[in-house]
C-alpha cells in the first residue's frame, strides 16, 4: 500500500484497523521518557517498520537540558494495615507518578496525602502525573478510593530504579530522490494512555510503512522519541541536517472523535502550513487551522527561535481539549477507528503534497505554447478535459519561477493534485522545468 492509496476510504480503514491493533499491543506497557518500557514499545514498532535506534547516555548535555537518569519500575503499591493493596501499580501503571524515586516505608494518612493525586471532578478516573526533574514520588488514584481511605498506618512501596542509563529514540527513514528532507515527530513517553500518545505512534507507523513503498522526492524521517527532551536531543544530534529540512509535522492525539486540527509553524507560511491548509479546507477531511503559540507538544522545540523550522502540528483534540486527557479515561475505548482512518487520510495527503510541491519555470513564456501538437489536449487520467486544460494554462501562466505548485493551486482554485498532474505533463513535454530540485540523493545519513 503506497501513500496515494492511503488517501482512499477502504485503504485508510484497513490501515486504521492495523494501527488500532498496534495500539492495543502497546497499551499495557509502562512507558516514560526513558527506560525499558520505551524499548519494548520500539521493539513492537520495529516489527512493523524498519527502525534505526539511538541510545543517548544519561548526563549528555542538550542545550539548556541534560538527558536524565533512566527510570525503570518493577512494582509499587499502597497497602493498609492488613496488607491489602489499596493502590496497585500492577492494576494500572498510571497509579504511580512517572519517575517516582524508590520508597519503602510506613506512614500515616496525613503524611501520605501530599503524595496523592486524584480528580474530584471525575472521581472514577486515575490522573496521569509526572515528576521527571524533581526527586519525588507519588501515587495517582480514583478520587472515590482516596475519599474512602481511613485514618491509620499505610505501607508505601515504590520499587523503582533511577540510575545512569540511556534515553531511547528511533527513526524510520525513507530515502528520497533529492537531498532535501522532512520530519514527522511523535512522542513515545506516555504509559497506558491511548489517544495521547499511542494514536500518534500507530498513525506514524502506518504512514512510514506506506511511504517506504513509494519513491518520495524528500527523505522522510519518522522520529519516535520522548516529549521535549527527545525532540531536543534529536535536534542536538542533527543540527548539520537542519538546513536541508523543507517541512515537518509533529503528530499525536489522532484517534478521538474531535475534528482534525492543524497548528501552524512559527513562520506560519511554510510549505507544511500551506499543504495542511489545502487538506483541511477541502471537503474530504475538514478541520480547524490555528496559529502558532509557544505552548503544546514538540513543535515548541522545532519552532524555538534558534531553529524556527517549517514544522507544524496535526492532531484532533489538542492538549487538554478533551475531558479524558491525561487520565485513565484516555483508554482504547476513547479511540474511534473511523477517526484514526480520517487522520491517516489527511496526513497521507499532506505528506504527498509536501513531497510533490516544487517551483517550476515556463520554458516557452512568450505567448501560449501550442499544446495540441504536443498531445496535451483531451482528457488525462480521469480529469475532466476542461479542468485539465485550465490547469495547464494556469501552470504555464504562473510558472514564472517565483511560485511553487501550491501557490499555483491556491491562485487558481484548482486542487494541488490537478495542478501537479498538469505540471508533470508539461515537464514531460519540455515546456516546464523544475527549479529547486537539489542534487540527487547520495548519502544523507
Ligand atoms: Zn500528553
Amino acid at each position: 500500500m503506497v501513500l496515494q492509496q492511503l488517501q482512499g476510504g477502504s485503504a485508510s480503514r484497513e490501515a486504521a484497523s492495523a494501527a488500532f491493533e498496534l495500539m492495543r499491543a502497546m497499551y499495557p506497557i509502562c512507558r516514560s521518557i526513558t527506560g525499558d518500557g520505551v524499548r519494548r514499545t520500539l521493539d513492537l514498532l520495529g516489527e512493523r517498520i524498519p527502525l534505526e535506534r539511538t541510545e543517548v547516555p544519561s548526563g549528555t548535555a542538550v542545550y539548556d537540558w541534560e538527558v536524565p537518569r533512566e527510570w525503570n519500575i518493577r512494582d509499587a503499591y499502597i497497602a493498609d494495615e492488613s496488607g491489602r493493596r489499596i493502590v496497585d501499580f500492577r492494576e494500572h501503571n498510571l497509579h504511580v507518578v512517572s519517575y517516582s524515586a524508590p520508597v519503602d516505608r510506613s506512614m500515616t494518612l496525613d503524611e501520605l496525602q501530599p503524595h496523592l493525586h486524584s480528580l474530584p471532578e471525575h472521581p472514577d478516573w486515575i490522573p496521569y502525573r509526572t515528576s521527571y526533574y524533581a526527586d519525588d514520588w507519588g501515587f495517582c488514584l480514583a478520587h472515590r478510593v482516596r475519599e474512602a481511605l481511613a485514618p491509620g498506618s499505610y505501607r508505601v512501596v515504590v520499587d523503582s530504579q533511577l540510575a545512569p542509563g540511556h534515553l531511547s529514540y528511533a527513526e524510520s527513514i525513507v530515502d528520497g530522490a533529492t537531498q532535501d528532507e522532512a520530519i514527522v515527530y511523535t512522542h513515545t513517553c506516555h504509559p497506558s494512555l491511548a489517544n495521547d500518545n499511542l494514536s500518534g505512534i500507530a498513525v506514524a507507523a502506518a504512514l512510514a510503512d506506506a511511504l517506504r513503498r513509494d519513491r518520495p522526492r524528500l527523505t522522510w524521517r519518522f522520529v519516535f522519541g520522548p516529549g521535549t527532551i527527545g525532540s531536543l536531543t534529536w535536534l542536538h544530534r542533527n543540527e548539520a541536517r537542519l538546513s536541508r529540512l523543507r517541512a515537518g509535522l509533529v503528530i499525536g492525539l489522532l484517534g478521538d472523535r474531535g475534528s482534525l486540527s492543524y497548528k501552524r509553524s512559527r513562520r506560519g507560511d511554510t510549505v507544511t502550513d500551506r499543504a495542511a491548509a489545502q487538506v483541511l479546507q477541502s471537503a474530504g477531511t475538514p478541520g480547524v487551522l490555528t496559529d502558532f503559540e509557544p505552548y503544546g507538544y514538540d513543535e515548541r522545540q522545532f519552532c524555538s527561535p534558534g531553529f524556527d523550522l517549517p514544522v507544524g502540528r496535526m492532531t484532533r483534540s489538542a492538549n487538554s481539549h478533551y475531558p479524558e486527557y491525561h487520565s485513565s479515561a484516555d483508554d482504547l475505548s476513547l479511540v474511534a477507528e473511523e477517526a484514526l482512518a480520517e487522520s491517516i487520510r489527511a496526513l497521507a495527503r499532506t505528506i504527498s503534497i509536501v513531497d510533490a510541491n516544487r517551483r517550476v519555470l515556463n520554458l516557452e513564456p512568450r505567448g501560449e505554447p501550442r499544446l495540441g501538437k504536443r498531445g496535451l489536449y483531451g482528457s488525462v487520467g480521469g480529469l475532466a478535459p476542461g479542468e485539465f486544460q485550465h490547469a495547464l494554462l494556469w501552470v504555464l501562466n504562473l510558472a514564472d519561477g517565483s511560485r511553487d505548485l501550491l501557490a499555483i493551486s491556491e491562485r487558481s482554485g484548482l486542487s494541488f493534485e490537478t495542478i501537479d498532474r498538469a505540471a508533470s505533463a508539461l515537464e514531460d513535454a519540455r515546456l516546464l522545468r523544475v527549479l529547486d530540485e537539489t542534487a540527487p540523493h547520495t548519502s544523507t545519513r
